[in-house]
Parts: C-alpha cells; sequence; structure tokens
C-alpha cells in the first residue's frame, strides 16, 4: 500500500509499506477515506522528536472497515467509523475512568498510545491507504453510512474534542467569557466548543489574518497580538475585570507578541488574563525535553510562569491530551442534528501523492493553510 513516512527533519516522503493487516484477534483494518495532518504532525515533521525514519504519520483517521480480527464483535466489513487518536484498552484503570488518553495497558509506562506518533507506543499512522486499529470494538466510533459530512465526522478523530476537552478543563460553564489562546485548528475548534457550550462571548489571540478571519466567523472576537500586548487588550476588552476561563491551544512552539520563540508566554498570558478564581484548560503540547531549544531552560522542557499570580489568583489549571472518546459519540450527534459544523475550517483536500508539499505549506504557515485533508 501506499504510505506517508518520515524520513528526517523536514523530509517526508510517499512510498510503497507492507500493507496494513489484523495481527491480533481485538484488531480490524480500515480502509481510510479521510486522514487529516496535524499541527501535532509539525513536532515531528520539524525533528524535535527520537520518532525512527520509515514511520508512517497520521492519527486524524477515517474510513470503512476492511477486515475484522476473530475476536471483533461490534464492527463488520462496511461499517463507516472514525478512529480515535488514543489507542486504548478499554479495560486498565484509565480507561475504565474514561481517561482513554492515559491507557496504561497500550503503551506502558508512559501517557497513552497514539497511531503514528513519537513517544506514544510502536503504532503506525493512517496518512495511507488502509490501518491497523487495535481494539477496535472498543476504539472505533460508528458513523452513519455513505459519504454525508464526511469533512466534519473527520474533525471527530482529534482536534473538536481536543477544543472541546479544553474548554472542559477551563471548568467553563454557559454564559462565562473565554479567552482561547491560538487560532490554529485546535484553537478555532476550542471557540466553537465554547460557544456550542453557550460561551457569552469569546476571546481568540493570534496574529495569522486567515486564522483570525475564521475565529470571527464562528462568531468569537478576533484578538491580533502582534498589535499589543494580549493582556493589556484583553483587560481593555472586559472592563479591566479578565476573562471567567482560558483555554491554551498553542503550546510549546509558542511566540511571545514581539515575534521571539517562547515556550510558556501563552501560560503567562491566561493567568493574567482569566479574572481571579477562574480556571485554565491546557492542550495545547508541552513537550517534555527539547534539545534544540535555545535556552538550557527550554531544552530541559522547563519554562518560567508567574506562579505567584496564579496562586493568589486562586486560579485553577487542569492539562493533557483530549480522551477523546469521553466526547466523541455526543459530538458526533452535534454535527449530524447541524448544530456543529467543524469541517468549516478545511482548506484543503488533496489525494496522498500530494502529502509532502502539504507538509512543507502546512509547516511554513502559508497563508490559507489552515487545515489538510487527504484522501487517500
Ligand atoms: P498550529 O500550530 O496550527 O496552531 C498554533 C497557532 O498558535 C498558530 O496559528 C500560531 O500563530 C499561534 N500562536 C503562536 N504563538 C502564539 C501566542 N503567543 N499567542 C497566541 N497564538 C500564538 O497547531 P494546532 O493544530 O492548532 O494545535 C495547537 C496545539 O494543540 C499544538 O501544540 C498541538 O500539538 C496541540 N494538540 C493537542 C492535542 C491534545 O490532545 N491535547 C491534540 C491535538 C493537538
Ligand atoms: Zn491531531
Amino acid at each position: 500500500m501506499r504510505a506517508l513516512v518520515y524520513n528526517g527533519p523536514k523530509d517526508v516522503a510517499v512510498v510503497d509499506v507492507p500493507d496494513a493487516r489484523v495481527e491480533a484477534p481485538t484488531d480490524a483494518v480500515v480502509r481510510i477515506t479521510t486522514t487529516n495532518i496535524c499541527g501535532s504532525d509539525l513536532h515531528m515533521y520539524e525533528g524535535r522528536t527520537d520518532i525512527e525514519t520509515g514511520r508512517i504519520f497520521g492519527h486524524e483517521n477515517m474510513g470503512v472497515v476492511e477486515e475484522v480480527g476473530s475476536g471483533v464483535t461490534r464492527l463488520k466489513k462496511g461499517d463507516r467509523v472514525s478512529l480515535p487518536f488514543n489507542i486504548a484498552c478499554g479495560h486498565c484503570r484509565n480507561c475504565m475512568r474514561g481517561r482513554t488518553a492515559f491507557c496504561l495497558e497500550t503503551n506502558p509506562g508512559t501517557a497513552g498510545a497514539a497511531y503514528g506518533f513519537a513517544d506514544m507506543g510502536p503504532y503506525q499512522g493512517g496518512q495511507a491507504e488502509y490501518l491497523r486499529v487495535p481494539f477496535a470494538d472498543f476504539n472505533a466510533l460508528h458513523l452513519p453510512q455513505g459519504t454525508e459530512h464526511e469533512n466534519d465526522f473527520t474533525m471527530l478523530s482529534d482536534i473538536f474534542p481536543t477544543g472541546w476537552h479544553g474548554v472542559e478543563l477551563s471548568g467553563m460553564e454557559p454564559g462565562d467569557s473565554v479567552v482561547v489562546m491560538g487560532a490554529g485548528p485546535v484553537g478555532l475548534m476550542a471557540a466553537l466548543s465554547a460557544q456550542v457550550r453557550g460561551a457569552s462571548v469569546v476571546y481568540v489571540v493570534d496574529r495569522a489574518p486567515d486564522r483570525l478571519a475564521l475565529a470571527e466567523k464562528m462568531g468569537a472576537v478576533a484578538v491580533d497580538d502582534s498589535k499589543g500586548d494580549p493582556v493589556e487588550q484583553i483587560m481593555e476588552l472586559t472592563d479591566g475585570v479578565g476573562t471567567d476561563r482560558g483555554v491554551e491551544a498553542v503550546g510549546w512552539q509558542a511566540h511571545d507578541h514581539t515575534g521571539v520563540e517562547k515556550p510558556g508566554t501563552t501560560i503567562e498570558t491566561l493567568v493574567q488574563s482569566v479574572r481571579a478564581t477562574g480556571g485554565i484548560g491546557v492542550v495545547g503540547v508541552f513537550v517534555p525535553e527539547d534539545p534544540g531549544a535555545a535556552t538550557e531552560e527550554a531544552k530541559e522542557g522547563r519554562f518560567a510562569f508567574p506562579y505567584g499570580d496564579f496562586w493568589f489568583k486562586g486560579l485553577s489549571m487542569a492539562t493533557g491530551q483530549a480522551n477523546v472518546k469521553a466526547y466523541n459519540r455526543q459530538l458526533r450527534d452535534l454535527i449530524i442534528t447541524g448544530k456543529a459544523s467543524p469541517g468549516s475550517i478545511v482548506s484543503h483536500e488533496l489525494g496522498l501523492a500530494d502529502a509532502v508539499d502539504a507538509y512543507k505549506n502546512f509547516d511554513e504557515r502559508v497563508d490559507g493553510w489552515t487545515k489538510v485533508l487527504l484522501h487517500p
């Protein structure tokens, strides 16, 4: 089968690889109809991880069941499914509590497993014609047959639940005001989620004009941090009070508002712009170490933030990968009933053969490359 593999920093290729196959009785093989490129893929693409060459990327996958193992009972050939990026066993102590992003069995000793990802188990990704799906009965979410809503449903594997999770982690209640750091696909999904959940107002901070325009299209207030300190802008917009909640959707790669790379700057902004006793949800990825970082502190995955202000304001902060399965059934049904259209952020739909150029353009933040879908 054809698949997109990692060759080295900023070097990927579409090549022939052995077909995905059923390796355990609980596996299924899915023929991929849509697989997305994600901001998280860039951590590996840019060479900030130790992922080995030859690995297939792709953790945002959906498709049609091609084959099932002898122990699979809920799925059959021909079923249309969405596959959470988390690969979970369904019966460890974390999975039993809905924390499928932290499955203790699929990637023992660390934080959960995912398809085509550094440090998250040995699993191949789905930017390919076919994908092996472990514990398929537990992991796959059924979708209505056919091709309707393909671009909306493809957001169920990661970024729509991740945006939703960021809002959940912030403790948002209906009527709250929310500031979202980052208008990338994840930040936009957090803005959408906050709207669906009844936020009174949502502010989205970024500097990319095309992305800020999408945030406005979703009904959010765009805050362009290239025009000045985002804390001052939020304070002015909220009459000096700050927002009730904040969502971090940038992660380690943050630049401060003057354009200098500065991991942690978004956390500092949130600590200063969320009102006392408010909550902060962090879904942007912060790496445990970054050997290529500019400072000794950053190499160890550390950054400073005003903990004194955080404590004095009685703020709460919650973090981590999204437990996709905790939300994807409900989010699927919001799509089916027309209450959410996450596919509205799609900018490009390409074949697998065009994936190499797509990575380059997405990585270089070429204007207009917001969310790329591949249809193998
Ligand atoms: P992206 O790189 O496309 O978007 C990030 C955006 O942040 C960009 O538009 C950039 O201009 C903006 N930005 C940079 N510095 C900023 C600052 N100081 N203030 C405001 N905006 C700033 O990435 P994405 O696909 O939207 O993903 C965002 C983060 O979420 C990444 O770290 C990704 O790895 C992570 N992620 C986490 C999960 C999870 O389960 N927790 C799942 C998917 C993605
Ligand atoms: Zn992703």
